[in-house]
């Protein structure tokens, strides 16, 4: 259903319904709430969606998003640099970094290897890891790239690249997870839980 006579509105609701997670009905009703609030509200969204356009940029050594060269991460001398984490996106740093238990450095790959997407070691931040663990290797790396096909296969990679440099490669438990119930789970969680068993 598109709205007659409002273009404007229309186009608004479009971008809106892009966002992931919001459908049809929820970008309405942020549009409808915008025409509600009148300007300071469009001002206040305008101002923090240019600033951030303007201001977020990679991290220079992380690849993490920053607003200076470094990231907050890279930028905190007190986090430990024998740890160094690899993860998919920035977003999964600040996964990990909301259960503060972490305290390494990170390497964001900007993705996962997958050769059906054409995505290649290529097209991730290999080359930059490289160069980082030449100059500056820690002792272990973990890897922290998601249980699915293309994060193993992407794991697996990075495992053979950061081989010569480091002392400990170590992959991110998988299993059964906190509140879970065995009897829901598929076979493969049960199976990966089973075979990444720990003494007690
Ligand atoms: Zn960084």
């Amino acid at each position: 259903m598109t709205i007659k006579g409002l273009p404007s509105l229309e186009r608004a609701i479009a971008a809106f319904s892009r966002f992931p997670g919001v459908g049809r009905k929820s970008a309405q009703r942020m549009a409808f709430y915008l025409l509600n609030q009148g300007e300071e509200a469009y001002l206040a969204l305008q101002g923090a969606l240019s600033e951030m356009q303007e201001r977020i940029r990679p991290c220079v050594l992380c690849h993490n998003l920053a607003e200076e060269a470094l990231c907050a991460i890279c930028g905190d001398s007190s986090r430990d640099t024998t740890l160094l984490c690899l993860v998919e996106e920035p977003s999964d740093v600040w996964a990990i970094e909301r259960a503060s238990l972490y305290r390494g450095r990170y390497h964001v790959l900007g993705g996962r290897l997958n050769p059906l997407a054409g995505i290649a070691p290529q097209h991730l931040h290999f080359a930059s890891l490289e160069a980082r663990l030449q100059k500056d290797p820690p002792l272990e790396i973990i890897l922290a790239t998601n249980p699915t096909v293309e994060g193993d296969a992407t794991a697996h990679y990075a495992a053979r690249l950061v081989q010569p440099y480091v002392q400990r490669i170590t992959r991110l438990a998988q299993g059964v997870p906190t509140g879970g119930e065995l009897e829901y789970l598929d076979e493969s969680t049960l199976y990966q839980a089973m075979m990444g068993r720990r003494v007690y």
